[in-house]
């Protein structure tokens, strides 16, 4: 049983890890850098340890630094939240060469997930539909041109390395497809140190919809359902939904079992997601992350399943205390990502917070880290605080989250809480008539 964990993130989801560990008893380290001395994580934890200067790579991104933290802090296991180190093989790896626990899945799991094209081949041998496309990297600008031009255009160049919503270029014709390959070749080295690129059919009006899973090291696997989070600026969350308004309980119930067979096939441990694109009726793979999610809770609040305390019981060790016939799904749950930015231009804002008030009343949660006067420095994320509403049906989760988002102050910085307010207002959002592309064409 694991007794103390250090916890190498900061932010919303250092305190929600911190949550998870008190209510089962497991003592808490925090790190901190310098700029984060005085954060909500480090007040909450039983300990705390500075781990270097506020820029991440010196900091929370620092091995030697966080794995020294808990060498010297007496913790048995690392939980790395999302983020920074959470999908870092080689640091997962250190992590079990020190004799701790790393909360998260197997060092070369995480290695063959990170690798797009890897995870792509893997989940297709299991049986699951990818999206269409080359099969395996693309090396010659000859063959990659020749593939195109047989997979028809739009085509969409991808960074086996990628993440964050970087690493992806688009051609619409074989006019740009050549530079556009090489661009994206290049830049992939220079962003993720890995030049491999692939190709993808580029997909019109796809939703994203994921499939949140969970598994012990006794080959037990089970799905927690899906979410949808299609509206997305530049690749990235803003608002995701649980359950997606276009699944029918029947293509949920045996595609979800469909993954969990394949995650329980290949040993995965722990808590996972895999994320599809929907179009026609039809899902197709494109990645699978390793971690736990920003947008967990709208799963939590909906199933009444705490997904960090499950998370952390698998990694000490035991057995998954659920069975796929233990689930199910209550209501609908929206979650709206509060990033510390500016709603119009999207650029980041950084300072103090003041006249800091949290919505309430029922059906909302708000996991953050926020407090009147604290500071949100220029050095990390943008994500700032995350509000989750769950009520019986989807119009009255929209109407409290009008409500919740009415109520939310947070001043001496700009938020996205502008831009959630013309969301749940808009017409085409309350029906549900949304795809991947929808926030970007309307709100610029
Ligand atoms: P990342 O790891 O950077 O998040 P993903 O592969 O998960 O990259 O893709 C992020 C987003 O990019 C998707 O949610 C979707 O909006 C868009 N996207 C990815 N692949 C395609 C595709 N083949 N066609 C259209 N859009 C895509």
């Amino acid at each position: 049983m694991i007794k103390k964990v250090l916890i190498a993130n900061r932010g919303e989801i250092a305190v929600r890890i911190l949550r998870a560990c008190k209510d089962l008893g497991i003592q808490t380290v925090a790190i901190h850098s310098t700029a984060d001395a005085d954060a909500m994580h480090v007040r909450l934890a039983d300990e705390s340890v500075c781990v270097g200067p506020p820029q991440p790579r010196e900091s929370y991104l620092n091995i030697p630094s966080v794995i020294s933290a808990a060498c010297v802090s007496g913790a048995d296991a690392i939980h790395p939240g999302f983020g920074f180190l959470s999908e870092n093989s080689t640091f997962s790896h250190m992590v079990n060469e020190h004799g701790l626990i790393f909360i998260g899945p197997k060092a070369d799991h995480i290695a063959m997930m990170g690798d797009k094209i890897m995870a792509k081949k893997t989940f297709s041998r299991l049986g699951l539909p990818t999206v269409p496309g080359s099969d395996g990297a693309v090396t010659n600008v000859n063959k990659a041109l020749k593939m195109a031009d047989e997979m028809g255009y739009p085509v969409l160049i991808k960074a086996a390395g990628g993440g964050g919503g970087r690493g992806m270029k688009i051609a619409y014709s074989k006019l740009d497809f050549v530079e556009a390959y090489e661009t994206a070749g290049r830049e992939a080295g220079i962003s993720f140190g890995n030049d491999r690129v692939y190709l993808e059919k580029y997909m019109a009006n796809p939703r994203h919809i994921e499939f949140q899973i969970i598994s012990d090291k006794f080959g037990n696997a089970v799905h927690l359902g899906e979410r949808d989070c299609s509206l997305q600026r530049r690749n990235q969350k803003v608002w995701e939904e649980a359950l997606s308004s276009v699944l029918s309980p029947e293509f949920r119930d045996s595609f979800g079992r469909k993954i969990a067979r394949a995650v329980g096939k290949l040993g995965y441990l722990g808590v996972g997601t895999l994320e599809f694109l929907y179009e026609n009726g039809e899902l197709y793979f494109i990645e699978m992350n390793t971690r736990i999610q920003v947008e967990h809770p709208i799963t939590e609040v909906i199933t009444g399943i705490d997904i960090v305390r499950e998370q952390i019981l698998v990694a000490g060790g035991n057995k998954l205390s659920l069975s796929q016939g233990d689930i199910n799904f209550n209501g609908h749950a929206i979650e709206c990502r509060i990033n510390a930015e500016n709603s119009e231009t999207f650029i980041p804002s950084a300072g103090t917070v003041i006249n800091y008030h949290c919505p309430g009343g029922p059906g909302i949660r708000v996991d953050s880290a926020l407090y009147d006067g604290c500071k949100v420095p220029p050095y990390y994320d943008s994500l700032i605080a995350k509000l989750i509403v769950h009520a019986n049906d989807r119009e009255q989760c929209l109407a409290r989250l009008r409500r919740a988002l009415g109520e939310y102050v947070i001043d001496g910085i700009d938020t996205l809480i502008p831009l959630h307010l013309k969301l749940v207002n808009n017409p085409d959002v309350i029906a549900g008539n949304f795809d991947i592309h929808f926030l970007e064409k309307v709100y610029k």
